[in-house]
């Protein structure tokens, strides 16, 4: 038998155009043609499970090969394979419409082609990528079939003969074209099959060795698998990786059909994170790695696989967005991620707060980004003080709400974001036994602001926004020793000593403990600062301005009642000693100030 015959298209032509389309992704040939050799096995074995094969199943498998001096690479597989008259249906009638449909409506948009070409049927035709001519050599399982031999080099022409294969299934051979050599380099083809094929359901071979892992993980019962088990699926997907804090096994059919397993990663600091950790699969072939609109964006941090056949791939990224079946996707990842916290917390709390600090940023950013995901994380979301204690914000607001209120009745959260360099204002706090959180990562400026917003008539303060008493009302605060005269004229002194217009003297009555001098910057002032470092809109001005600090002299002070009776330069410069100290003990002290200071220190020590 021969037949020639010609391809009945519209468009002619339309293959250079899909080759330059496609440029970047010629690659995806590879995936497609393997796809299609394991569509075909499994289509054998569903038949042979209903009786409906004819003679053995055999152990199913795809191999690829390539043969550098024919220059040809060759995937064969024992699946059903096709008679003539398929090949001419499937072949040249559906995969090559699927073709030229896929041009007539993609040549103009800017939709991701690489998602696009399974959908349409480019499948088979992505082999014009990277050959000139293509021949496939195959033997139907059907009962008396003949073989088939195809060759065609892309354009409408084809020819079909009587083939030469004796046992059932397909052998698709590619005639590299001189421009895609690179493609006969086993290395590059390894790369290729590790990237898209590594989970394929059935064992695919190159090289004499399997190069899939046929029944990964995340398509197993939870119920059978061990921790081991999903600590070295991890290590497969990520081998140089620590080991993960935890994971959760997905596993829905129904509104749609999702599994996989996502994993909480451990990062050593917050600049480690990384996007685009997640792989998305579509009935365990690999489509991409980047799961935007698919996962939850704060949830992007995470690592792990996940495999849908419902997530359209066919469409561009604003409708993905749109997509009803993505959005419950979305919707059910958030909810398994909160439901899986909650879980682990209730479970072992000592547990869940040496976590804590690792997962705090997800737990933050996913409480900023997503209302649900607040309402389920408020139970469970920490706060630790700097004892090292951990408090959920109700058990918290609890604590303090006794003795931390300000003077318009909030309760106030005292909060540090650098125990080192605020440790005097965090002793100070401590001195009347109030409690002080730690706030001190990148997130944090951005969950207080939530806080406040949540969480009912509470305000967060940071420790050193302003003296203690004034942060906290407290019945307890002393009175002052001083009177108005001297008030002012300590005032004064100081005034003159500091002479710097950026920072505001005032004179206050603290505690004979507390220290002479405090200089603090207000809270308000630091988050406007802080909003406009970050990049927050209209308070350009900012940049620009000076930070305008609060100097406090405490009233009751023994050091200031000496400053106040050598009413004098003497006077002057114990003010000034005393001064420099509060900016030391706060690291703001440096340059020619700083030298200053030690030689006025010496010349001090000189005298006693
Ligand atoms: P799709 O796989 O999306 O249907 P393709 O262009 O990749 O589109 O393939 C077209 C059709 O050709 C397939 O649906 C299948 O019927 C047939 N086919 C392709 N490759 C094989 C194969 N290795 N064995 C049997 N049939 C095949």
């Amino acid at each position: 038998m021969e037949e020639k015959g010609t391809i009945s298209i519209h468009t002619e032509n339309i293959f250079p155009i899909i080759k330059k389309f496609l440029y970047s992704d010629h690659e995806i040939f590879l995936r497609e043609l393997v796809s299609n050799a394991v569509d075909a096995t499994q289509k054998a074995k569903s038949l042979s499970s209903i009786s409906e094969l004819k003679g053995d199943l055999g152990e199913l498998k795809v191999t690829v090969k390539v043969d550098k001096e024919k220059k040809q690479i060759i995937i064969s597989d024992n699946g059903i394979g096709m008679t003539a008259e398929e090949i001419k249906k499937y072949i040249n009638q559906i995969a090559f419409s699927g073709a030229t449909e896929f041009v007539e409506r993609y040549k103009d948009s800017n939709a991701d082609k690489s998602q696009i070409i399974g959908q349409f049927g480019l499948g088979f035709y992505s082999a014009f990528m990277v050959a000139s001519t293509v021949e496939i050599d195959t033997l139907s399982h059907a009962d008396g079939a003949e073989p088939a031999h195809w060759t065609c080099d892309g354009s409408t022409e084809f020819t079909i003969t009587t083939g030469s294969r004796t046992e059932r299934g397909t052998d698709v051979i590619l005639n590299i074209a001189e421009d895609s050599e690179e493609f006969l380099e086993e290395a590059r083809l390894q790369t290729i099959l590790n990237k898209y094929c590594k989970f394929l359901p059935i064992p695919v071979e190159f090289n004499g060795e399997v190069i899939n892992n046929p029944n990964p993980l995340w398509t197993k019962s939870p119920a059978e698998l061990t921790d081991e088990d999903y600590k070295n699926f991890y290590k497969e997907l990520y081998p140089f990786s620590e080991d993960p804090l935890f994971w959760i096994h997905l596993n829905v059919d129904y509104p749609f059909n999702l599994t996989g397993i996502l994993y909480f990663p451990k990062v050593k600091n917050e600049f480690d994170f990384q996007k685009n950790k997640i792989q998305l699969y579509s009935r365990q072939v690999f489509i991409t790695d980047e799961v935007k609109d698919v996962v939850p964006e704060f949830l992007m941090l995470l690592h792990g696989v996940l495999d849908s056949p419902d997530i359209p791939l066919n469409v561009s990224r604003s409708f993905l967005q749109a997509d009803a079946n993505v959005k419950k996707i979305n919707t059910y990842i958030t909810r398994k991620v909160a439901d899986k916290l909650n879980e682990i917390y209730k479970k072992d709390r000592t547990a869940y707060e040496e976590k804590w600090n690792d997962i705090a940023v997800f737990v933050k950013y996913g409480m900023l980004s997503d209302d649900k995901f607040y309402e389920k994380a408020k139970d469970f979301a920490l706060l630790q003080n700097t004892e090292g204690k951990y408090h959920t914000l109700e058990e918290y607001r609890a604590l303090v709400q006794a003795n931390q209120t300000d003077k318009d009745g909030n309760l106030v959260i005292l909060y540090t974001t650098d125990p080192e360099k605020q440790h005097a204002f965090i002793e100070t706090a401590q001195n009347r036994n109030y409690d002080v959180v730690k706030l001190d990562t990148m997130i944090d400026p951005h969950f207080i602001g939530q806080l406040e917003q949540k969480l009912e008539k509470t305000t967060l303060k940071r420790v050193d926004a302003d003296t203690i008493d004034k942060l906290i009302q407290t019945d307890a605060k002393p009175e002052s020793v001083l009177s108005e005269e001297e008030t002012t004229r300590l005032k004064e002194l100081f005034e003159k000593a500091i002479a710097n217009q950026n920072m505001t003297v005032g004179v206050e009555a603290l505690s004979v403990d507390d220290q002479p001098v405090i200089i603090t910057l207000p809270e308000f002032m630091r988050r406007m600062k802080d909003m406009n470092r970050m990049g927050g809109g209209g308070m350009m001005m900012m940049g620009n301005m000076p930070d305008m600090y609060n100097v406090t002299i405490n009233a009751n002070h023994p050091i200031n009642h000496r400053i106040l009776k050598h009413n004098d330069e003497r006077g002057e410069k114990i003010a000034k000693q005393a001064y420099d100290l509060a900016l030391l003990s706060q690291n703001m002290l440096s340059g020619a100030a700083l030298t200053a200071f030690v030689k006025r220190s010496v010349e001090l020590i000189d005298k006693e």
